[in-house]
This record gives structure tokens, sequence and C-alpha cells, in this order.
């Protein structure tokens, strides 16, 4: 099997899950509780806390842990609307943001909220002059992803963080895709709320974490206990948050080296792919973009049946993001950069690992070649195509 849907899901690390196993077999304690049976957890946790936190240049009392990302995202945005409505009622976001964050908005909008959603330009990016525009005095929010999940742009989150400050309107940034990635200081950016997952750098599913700036007063989402410093009520999730410390921990040993040599794997299947391919495109901007993203179009051809064949062939991999496969209304992100539905319908997404290989790549690209001049085979339209060119 060739995995290539690391934006999906991760495999968990075997370092990450020893790390885990004493908490889930040996001292399953509350780390809430008085005895010192429970200190272990509780230490543990602690040091999770502290790991994250440094990595991101944050104090430890600024890490909240969560059940994941999207939970991050809807307290942010969520818990920012209601702690601030009396400020004002308006908030800003864009066009490509994920469902958790896109959703949480549609929600808001139907109950008093004006959010506005920003265009982005043909590779994904924000305009700034669009945003610092967007700005009013009423605006409470700015909710801005760090990197795109399915065509891998990365924004311009300096910039952001410095309009949001100039204006004095709170930043939240959706860095599921980003965070132990990409290296981000949440100071130098101006960043005042980050969520992340674990999920998506090798840790274990359903725990992540919100970064919120000391001073901010987001309201909880969840209520009940005094977990997480009385604004994230739920016994500890002790074994994930021990998990997700440790991958932290594994991802920034070599961020910079891990890095460079997924991007020269992945463009050697960019450039393999579009060379090789007729009527390819690169969806996403070429350089300003994850190290493990390549996201393509293939004109003619059904992203379903693309990813039908190339599970025959042992390849996993996406088209549009993994919450909307299934359905067939064509990706809200590709549609945002200006493809016509006809095109964003032929999307496929390949997201790699620091295990991907050139080899891989290189069998995924005879693959594809075959697969797609088998569907093109097959389609009226790339026929009426072919005769309508002949003709001209
Ligand atoms: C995966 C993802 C999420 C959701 O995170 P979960 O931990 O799966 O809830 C949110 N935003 C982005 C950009 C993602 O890629």
């Amino acid at each position: 099997m060739i995995y290539l849907d690391n934006a999906a899901t991760t495999a968990l690390k075997p370092e990450v899950f020893e790390a885990m196993k004493p908490f889930l077999l040996e001292n399953y304690s509350n780390p809430n509780s008085v005895y010192s049976f429970a200190q272990e957890s509780k230490t543990a946790v602690d040091q999770a806390r502290e790991i994250i936190a440094g990595v991101l240049g944050a104090k430890a009392n600024e890490i909240y842990f969560t059940a994941g990302g999207s939970e991050s995202d809807n307290w942010a945005i969520k818990g920012c609307a209601k702690a601030y409505a009396s400020k004002g009622r308006h908030m800003i976001t864009t066009k490509i943001e994920h469902h958790a964050v896109l959703h949480t908005f549609e929600d808001l909008e139907k109950n008093g909220y004006e959010v506005t959603y920003l265009d982005v330009d043909e590779n994904g990016c924000i305009r700034l002059e669009d945003l610092e525009q967007a700005i009013r005095p009423d605006t409470i929010l700015i909710s801005i992803m760090y990197a795109n999940n399915e065509i891998g742009t990365i924004e311009p989150i300096r910039e952001i963080g410095a309009i949001a400050k100039k204006h004095g309107v709170l930043f939240h940034t959706d860095a599921v895709q980003a965070f132990a990635h990409e290296p981000i200081q949440v100071d130098e950016l101006h960043i005042d709320l980050l969520s992340a997952s674990a999920h998506k750098f090798h840790g274990p599913k359903g725990v992540g974490f919100l970064y919120m700036r000391n001073g901010v007063k987001a309201s909880p989402l969840i209520h009940g206990g005094a977990q997480e410093r009385a604004k994230r009520a739920g016994t500890s999730n002790v074994p994930g948050i021990v998990g997700m410390g440790k991958a932290v921990q594994i991802a920034f040993a070599d961020l910079a080296a891990r890095n460079e040599k997924m991007a020269a794997v992945r463009d050697h299947l960019i450039t393999r792919v579009l060379d090789e391919i007729p009527f390819s495109r690169l969806n996403g901007h070429r350089t300003k973009r994850l190290s493990n993203n390549a996201n393509f179009c293939f004109r003619f051809i059904e992203g379903e049946s693309l990813l039908m064949m190339l599970d025959q062939k042992g390849i996993c991999a996406s088209s549009g993001s993994a919450c909307t496969s299934g359905s067939l209304d064509p990706s809200h992100v590709l549609l945002a950069i200006g493809l016509v539905h006809e095109i964003a319908h032929g999307s496929l997404r390949l997201t790699l690992s620091e295990e991907s290989t050139m080899e891989e790549m290189d069998y995924v690209v005879d693959s594809l070649k075959a697969i797609v001049e088998r569907l093109r085979g097959m389609s009226p339209l790339y026929e009426d195509f072919v005769k309508n060119q002949k003709e001209v």
C-alpha cells in the first residue's frame, strides 16, 4: 500500500504509542485527583503542555487541551463570538477554510452575527487589501487558516497578524495542517488563537489543543468540571495528551530537514505529472505551499473514478477533502481559486509523509498515466475535444 493521504490523517509513530502505553495500562489515574498515584499523570500532562508551549514561543498556561482540530476551531470562533458580542458581531474569514471553520461561521450567521468571507486569488492566497477593507469598528475576530488542507497554500500569516494587531482585532488561525510541519512563533506572527490536532502529525486521534493568548477571553464551549483552568471541562485525555507531546517532540527534532526531503520527493511527483500527463494542472501556490502537498486537476476525468482505480493499484489518495468525498459537489476550495465545475471535478490530492520515496512517486505517476489515459478513452467529452481539435 502507498499511503498518500496524510492531510486526512497520519500513522501513529511507534515511539508515540510507547509513550502513551503506560497511561493506558498502568497509570490510569485522573490527573486532578489528590492521591500520589495521580501525580505521575499530572506531571506527564504538564510536560506535554510545556513541550507544546515551547515550540510556539508561548506560555504553558496559554495551551488548552481539546478533542482535536474541529473542537479547537469551534471553541475559538464561538467562544470569541460570545465573549465579545458587546464589542461587535462582525467577523472575517475566507472562502477556503476547512468546514470546521466555515460551518461554525454559518451557524453564527443564523444567530445574528455577520461574517465576511474573503475571496482568494488563483493560487489560494488572500489579498491583504481585501482584509484591510473588510475590517469595521464592530469586527471582533479574523479567522484565517495557516495552510489549506486541500491545495496546501500557506497564507501570509505574518502580514495578517500585523493587520489584525494594527486594528485591535483578534486573530485566530486554523493551523491544523501547519502545526508541527511549519515553524510557528505566535508572538512574532501576532497570533491570538491557534488550533492544532495531533493526528495530523503522527499523534493519536481525538486530541488537539487551542493556543489562547493570555488576556483573550473566549467563552468556554464545553461546560462542566474545572479542568484546563476552568475553560474546558472533561477529564483529561492523559494518554492522548502525552502522545501529542511526544509527537511534537519528534516532529520538531528535524523539522527543516524533513521538510526539505519531503519537498524534493513531492517536486519529483509534480514535475513528472505535469510533464507526462497532458491537460493536467497543479492547484495551489507553486512555492508557498506545504512541503507534503500536491493537488492536481486532470481535464475530462472524474476524480472519484480516479480514486477507485488508484485504490486498485494500492494507492490511497483523495479528491477534495475527506469530509466532502462521497458528495457530488466539487470542492469549495477549487471553486474559490476560480476553477469551473467541470475541471474541479477532476481533482486529486496526494499528501506525502517523510516515509514517501521517489520510487513510490514513480509508481504513482506510472499508474496515474495509465489510469488517466484509460478514463479519457471512455470519456465522450474527451472524444469530442480531440475531434474538434483535429478539425481546427
Ligand atoms: C483535519 C482538519 C481539521 C479537523 O481536525 P480534527 O482533529 O480531525 O477534528 C480542521 N482544520 C483543518 C485545516 C484540517 O485539516
